[in-house]
């Protein structure tokens, strides 16, 4: 396989696993092997996972492995932090030493090293404002701010219930995170890579961190193609004439693409290597990015998309029994079937109609990207709890 394949295998096989995760539960697929697909990838390869551990090592073996799990879940640590800084700066190093190098060109001035510099620093700059900005963190003087910003839904928030860490009613849509230690505002969810929640106060700069890799990756990849085109043309490339190894053939360097990669991976190793790590690390930021801009667009966070998965699975479930019931069948086990991913009767059988709950807090596309991006002030919070004192 040849690498241009092998480029086309990989963006297809990212392309279905985007699918799977945004649309695998969708009720049109419901039965299908779509949905047979999404419970294998995102709960049946884990549910495996634990029973061969448990086979293999027996239930203490199981119970000391997920002991050590939780551990990981409820530290942070800035391991992934350091390892974040030490890629751009080992990155930025040979992509100096190994495609700056080749500046001034006719195509590629030199000023491109201090615009590359600055993106590099805005980057940074980026990465340190959503690591120590507050996500959103509530404490004993504004609880009762944030409880009255969002109203219970009784789906996914239900009034009534309490934080057991910090002992005060839970806000609509806040979470404690365990790793921080803390109840976080509209959590989304605790990333590693900043070692901080992503949360109410905090996703416009979590955004712009995504944003800010975006651009890095894209412009060292534009401009390194360029760089490397001009060393192509400056060489005489296009001119040379290669023998295919593999049928003795002579060829044009400039005539196939598979040859030029060849001769290009042979000729220049190191800066061919930087491009492609750009490459893919583009493709899998802008899967992120595209993941999250579609979570605000649908005014839903990470941490509220597993909520309305269970919503979903208690709902089927529900109408499930109720339909049963109706057809005087044997009631399902529908527990565990709902773990199994299988939702719905044996095909032949009938299916109910399931209403699919209103998330309340859609208010339309422009609504939500500024109630996502624009946190509400201080004062703005507080004008909450006096706008629900007078209802
Ligand atoms: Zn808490
Ligand atoms: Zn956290």
């Amino acid at each position: 396989m040849d690498f241009f394949s092998l480029i086309a295998c990989y963006l297809l096989l990212l392309a279905v696993l985007i699918f799977l995760l945004l649309f695998g539960e969708a009720a049109i697929f419901i039965d299908t092997p779509i949905a047979s697909l999404h419970w294998l990838l995102f709960s049946g390869i884990c549910q495996g996972f634990w029973w061969l551990v448990e086979r293999s090592a027996g239930v203490h073996g199981k119970q000391v492995l997920e002991r050590w799990r939780d551990k990981c879940a409820e530290s942070s640590s800035p391991v992934l932090q350091i390892f974040y800084i030490v890629l751009l700066a080992v990155g930025f190093y040979f992509y100096t030493v190994d495609i700056f190098c080749f500046l001034p060109q006719s195509y590629a001035p030199t000023w491109h090293i201090y615009t590359g510099t600055f993106t590099l620093g805005a980057c940074l700059l980026a990465f340190y404002t959503a690591s120590v900005s507050d996500p959103g963190r509530i404490t004993a003087d504004n609880v009762a701010a944030h409880c009255a910003l969002y109203p219970y839904d009784e789906l996914t928030s239900r009034s009534g219930q309490q934080c057991w860490s910090c002992l005060w009613q839970r806000p609509a849509r806040s979470k404690h995170c365990p790793a921080c230690k803390r109840c976080i505002a509209r959590f989304d969810h605790h990333c590693a890579w900043i070692n901080n929640c992503v949360g109410l106060c905090n996703l416009r700069y979590f955004m712009a961190f995504l944003v800010a890799n975006m651009v890095l990756c894209s412009y060292g990849l534009a401009l390194g193609c360029i760089i490397m085109h001009g060393v192509l043309e400056e060489r005489g490339a296009w001119t040379i004439v290669v023998r295919e190894r593999s049928t003795g053939r002579m060829y044009l360097l400039g005539s196939r693409p598979r040859i030029l990669l060849q001769w290009m991976l042979q000729q220049y190793p190191v800066p061919v290597a930087e491009l492609i790590f750009l490459g893919v690390a583009l493709l899998l930021v802008l899967g992120f990015f595209a993941y999250h801009t579609w979570l605000i667009s649908r005014a839903t966070t990470t941490y509220e998309t597993f909520k309305w998965r269970e919503v979903a699975r208690r709902l089927r479930a529900e109408s499930l029994a109720e339909h049963a019931d109706g057809q005087g069948q044997e009631n399902l086990s529908l527990s565990a079937a709902a773990v199994k991913g299988r939702l719905w009767p044996a095909s032949g059988q009938s299916k109910p109609a399931v209403a699919a709950p209103q998330n309340i807090y859609d208010k339309g596309f422009a609504a939500n990207f500024r109630d996502a991006l624009i946190p509400p002030s201080w004062a703005g919070r507080k004008a909450a709890v006096q706008a629900k004192k007078n209802l």
